[in-house]
C-alpha cells in the first residue's frame, strides 16, 4: 500500500497524560492538520483513532512528541493500523473505564502564571478566588478516588459546574477545557474565612491551621519570637526546625543564600521545601532554626497562599499540622486531634482524598537529593531495567514509611505517610495501600515487608497476607537506589542509616554490602557496640557515648571527666555499667547513625536528641573544610574498630577539630573499602541526608552512585523491597 493512501490508525500514548490538558492539545493539533477522528482517556494513558496518510501520521506524531502541554510527560507513544472507520470531524470521546490501569496519576502541581495574572485581576471573574485553577496547574492526586481522572472521579464530583464554568469546561480551545477542579465564586468551594481577616489575626501573632493540597498547615508569623515559641511549647517540638513560606524568590533570598539550582528548585512546579543555607540577619526569628544556619524555604503554590501572604507582606511558618512523625491532617476531624494547638481554623469544603505533605529537597555539590518525596512529586513512578513476573506490593519499613506497589517494569511509590509509631498513621499506612490497589486495579501476588519482626508493616504484612516475604533493611536500601539508576551489574552498597534489623537478630547501621538483585555479602561493617537501654539509646546519645566508653576503659571510665560522663549522675554511671557488664537491655549495634550520636555527645555537641537526624545537624554545623586530618581505623575480619578513634576524640582540645576529623574519617572509611572492591559505590540510608558527608563523599569519589529522586532514608526502602520480590523463588 502507498503511503498517500489513508489509513485508519490508532495511536497509544503513555506516560504522565492524563490531567494536563493532552486530549485538547491533540483536539487542538488535529485541527491543524484537518484530521478526522477521535481523542480518549483510557487507563492506560491516551488513545487516538484517526484516518490518513502515514506520510501525515508521522508528522502529527512528531508533532506530538514536540509540542506537548506542559505537564504532560509521554513515555511511549506507539501506533498501529486498524479496521477502517469512517469519522466525522475530530471528537474527543468519553473516558474508557474498562481495561488495566496503568496511566501515571497526575501530582499536585502549583498555581501557573496564567492564573496567578487572573487571580490578581480586578476585572477578571475569578479576581481572588482562592480555588483558581486551569488544565495547566492545581491539584490532582490530592482530590483523585480512582483513575481515569475525570471529575467524577474526584472530591470536585459534588460541585455543580455553573453556565459560566460549564462553557469553559466543555470548550476544547479554553485554557480550562476538562479542568477537573475548574470552578468559580458561584460553584465551587469556598474558603471558611477571610483571607484578610487571617492576615491580621496571624499578624497578632495567632496559630492558624489553613487546608492546602494534601493537609493543613499550622501557620504563623515566622517574624514575631513569641508566636514561633507559642507554636512550639504547644506542638512540643522545642527545636526541630520549622519550614517557612515566602512570597517569592525576592523574599527568599533575603532569609537564605540560593544558587541558580535552588532558585529554580523553589520556582519549579512542584514547589517544594528547599533547605538553604541561611543569611545571618535577624529577619527571621531565631525560633524558627534554633542553632542550626539552615533554612527550609518554600513558596505558595495555591491561590490560597498566594493571596494570605500578599496580605501578610512578611514570611510564615507553614508546617504539617500533625502529631510529630505522623501522617498530616486532612480533614477537621483528624485535625481536631490538635486542639490546643491552634487558635483558628481556615478550612474548605474540597474534600482531600489523598493526603500529601510538602516535598523536602537539598542541594549538594550540585545534585539534587530528595529528602522527603511527597507533594508534587508523588506518586512516584521507577522504570525498572528489568520486568517484574508478578504484582508485588512492598510495605516498606517503620519509619519515614512509603509503600510501593510493582507491575511489569513499574514501580509506584507511595507519597511519604509518616512513621508507623501510631493507631491513626498504621491506618493511613493502610489506607494507602488500599488507594495504590483500587487506583491502579492492582492485586498483589507478592507481598515483601522489612525483616525487623516488631516493624507494624511486617505485622500489617503476616496479619493480611498468608505468605509474604522479609528483605533485611540495608540490602534494600541498597536494592531501591540500584532500581532507580537502572545498574543490573553487581556493586559495593554501603548503607549508614539509624538501625535495621540484621540477619543476626543484632541491629545494624554500619554496613558494606558486596550485592546484586539475587542476594547480598555482608563484607564489612562496624564494630558492634552495646545500646544502653535499648531503645533509649536512639534518643539519647549519651547512652551510645557512655557505652563505648566502657569498651574503652573498662570500670575507669566511670570516673571519667568529659561531656558525656557529666551528662550522667554518678549513680546512673554505675547502673549503666553494670547493666553493660551484664547484658542488661543492651543490644548489639553496628549503626552509623548511632556512632554520629556518640561522636555529637563526647563533643558535647548534643546528648538527647529532640528530634531525629538533629545529632547529625548540630556536627554538620562545626566542620571545617581547612582541615584535612581524620583518625585511624582498623579492620580486621569484616568488622571495622573505631574505638581508636573514640580516644583521640576525646584528646581533642578544639570542638571542630574533633568533628572535621570524624567527618573525614568516616570518608576514609567508603574510600578504603571501595578500594579492596572493584565494583561500582552505592551509598544509602539516613545518614547521607547530612549534606557535609554526602558532599566529602561525592568529593572523593566522584563516581559515587546514589539516590536523587527517592529519599536516601526509609522512604526509599519500599522500592527495594519489590526488586528483592524479584529473587524470590516459589
Ligand atoms: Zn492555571
Ligand atoms: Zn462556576
Ligand atoms: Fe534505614
Amino acid at each position: 500500500m502507498s503511503s498517500l493512501e489513508p489509513t485508519t490508525y490508532k495511536i497509544e500514548i503513555t506516560g504522565t497524560v492524563q490531567g494536563v490538558g493532552f486530549r485538547p492539545f491533540i483536539y487542538k493539533l488535529a485541527q491543524t492538520y484537518a484530521l478526522e477522528g477521535s481523542v480518549s482517556n483510557d487507563g492506560s494513558g491516551v488513545e487516538i483513532e484517526l484516518c490518513t496518510t502515514h506520510a501525515v501520521l508521522e508528522l502529527f506524531i512528531e508533532d506530538i512528541k514536540t509540542k506537548a502541554p506542559p505537564l504532560s510527560e509521554i513515555r511511549e507513544i506507539c501506533f498501529s493500523k486498524i479496521a477502517p472507520k469512517i469519522f466525522r470531524g475530530f471528537s474527543i470521546i468519553q473516558s474508557d473505564e474498562s481495561g488495566l490501569k496503568t496511566t501515571l496519576i497526575p501530582p499536585d502541581i502549583s498555581i501557573c502564571s496564567a492564573c496567578e495574572a487572573e487571580l490578581f485581576d480586578p476585572h477578571n471573574r475569578r479576581y481572588l478566588y482562592p480555588f483558581i485553577t486551569c488544565t495547566n496547574c492545581g491539584v490532582r492526586y490530592s482530590i483523585i478516588k480512582t483513575l481515569p481522572y475525570d471529575r467524577q472521579h474526584t472530591s470536585m464530583a459534588k460541585f455543580r459546574m455553573c453556565k459560566a464554568c460549564e462553557k469553559e469546561y466543555k470548550d476544547p480551545m479554553d485554557r480550562r477545557y476538562h479542568a477537573q477542579p475548574i470552578g468559580c465564586y458561584a460553584c465551587g468551594p469556598t474558603l471558611s474565612m477571610d483571607l484578610e481577616k487571617v492576615a491580621l489575626l496571624i499578624k497578632e501573632g495567632a496559630i492558624v491551621a489553613i487546608k492546602g493540597v494534601g493537609g493543613y498547615h499550622l501557620v504563623c508569623d515566622a517574624t514575631n519570637d513569641s508566636a514561633v515559641l507559642k507554636l512550639r511549647t504547644r506542638k512540643k517540638r522545642p527545636t526541630k526546625p520549622y519550614a517557612v513560606m515566602v512570597r517569592d524568590i525576592d523574599e527568599a533570598s533575603k532569609l537564605a543564600h540560593i544558587n541558580a539550582q535552588e532558585q529554580k528548585l523553589l520556582n519549579s512546579k512542584e514547589r517544594p521545601i528547599v533547605l538553604l543555607k541561611t543569611k545571618e540577619n535577624d529577619l527571621l526569628s531565631k525560633h524558627v532554626a534554633p542553632h542550626i544556619t539552615k533554612i527550609g524555604l518554600f513558596l505558595p503554590y495555591t491561590p490560597i497562599h498566594l493571596l494570605l501572604l500578599e496580605r501578610l507582606q512578611r514570611p510564615m511558618v507553614a508546617t504539617s499540622a500533625n502529631i510529630t512523625d505522623e501522617p498530616i491532617c486532612t480533614d477537621i476531624e483528624s485535625l481536631e486531634k490538635l486542639e490546643g494547638i491552634y487558635d483558628y481554623v481556615v478550612d474548605h469544603d474540597r474534600e482531600i482524598i489523598n493526603g500529601c505533605d510538602d516535598s523536602v529537597l537539598t542541594v549538594v555539590a550540585g545534585q539534587t537529593l530528595m529528602l522527603r518525596r511527597a507533594r508534587g512529586f508523588a506518586p512516584a513512578s521507577v522504570k525498572l531495567p528489568f520486568s517484574l513476573q508478578k504484582n508485588v506490593l512492598a510495605l516498606g519499613a517503620n519509619q519515614k514509611s512509603t509503600i510501593a506497589i510493582g507491575f511489569d517494569k513499574e514501580v509506584i511509590l507511595s507519597p511519604h505517610i509518616g512513621d508507623l509509631d501510631t493507631l491513626g498513621s498504621v491506618r493511613y499506612f493502610a489506607q494507602n495501600i488500599e488507594t495504590l490497589q483500587r487506583v491502579y486495579d492492582f492485586t498483589p501476588e507478592v507481598v515483601v515487608h522489612d525483616k525487623h519482626p516488631d516493624y507494624e508493616s511486617t505485622k500489617y504484612a503476616k496479619m493480611h497476607y498468608q505468605k509474604s516475604y522479609a528483605v533485611q533493611h540495608h540490602y534494600a536500601h541498597i536494592l531501591g537506589v540500584m532500581a532507580e539508576k537502572q545498574i543490573t551489574e553487581k556493586v559495593l552498597g554501603v548503607a549508614f542509616d539509624g538501625t535495621g534489623y540484621g540477619d543476626d537478630g543484632t541491629l545494624w547501621g554500619g554496613e558494606f554490602l558486596v550485592c546484586d538483585y539475587l542476594g547480598y555479602e555482608r563484607v564489612f561493617h562496624l564494630k558492634p557496640f552495646k545500646l544502653l537501654g535499648g531503645a533509649k539509646a536512639i534518643k539519647e546519645p549519651k547512652r551510645v557515648a557512655l557505652s563505648l566508653l566502657f569498651d574503652l576503659y573498662g570500670k575507669e571510665a566511670l570516673t571519667l571527666k568529659n561531656p558525656t560522663t557529666n551528662a550522667f549522675s554518678q549513680v546512673e554511671r554505675k547502673v549503666h555499667f553494670v547493666a553493660w557488664q551484664k547484658g542488661l537491655n543492651t543490644p548489639l549495634s553496628s549503626s552509623m547513625g548511632r556512632l554520629f550520636d556518640a561522636v555529637a555527645s563526647l563533643t558535647g555537641v548534643c546528648q538527647t536528641m529532640s528530634f531525629e537526624g538533629e545529632s547529625g545537624m548540630l556536627l554538620e554545623e562545626l566542620y571545617d573544610p581547612e582541615i584535612t586530618q581524620r583518625y585511624s581505623l582498623h579492620y580486621q575480619e569484616g568488622e571495622i574498630d573505631f574505638l581508636e578513634m573514640i580516644e583521640a576524640l576525646l584528646a581533642e582540645k578544639e570542638l571542630h577539630v574533633g568533628v572535621s576529623k570524624f567527618f573525614n574519617t568516616i570518608v576514609e572509611m567508603i574510600v578504603h573499602v571501595a578500594s579492596v572492591y572493584d565494583l561500582p559505590l552505592v551509598v544509602s540510608g539516613g545518614v547521607f541526608q547530612n549534606s557535609v558527608l554526602m558532599g566529602l563523599v561525592m568529593q572523593r569519589v566522584p563516581q559515587v552512585i546514589f539516590s536523587t529522586t527517592i529519599p536516601p532514608n526509609d522512604g526509599g526502602i519500599a522500592l527495594g523491597q519489590v526488586v528483592f520480590a524479584q529473587s524470590v523463588k516459589r
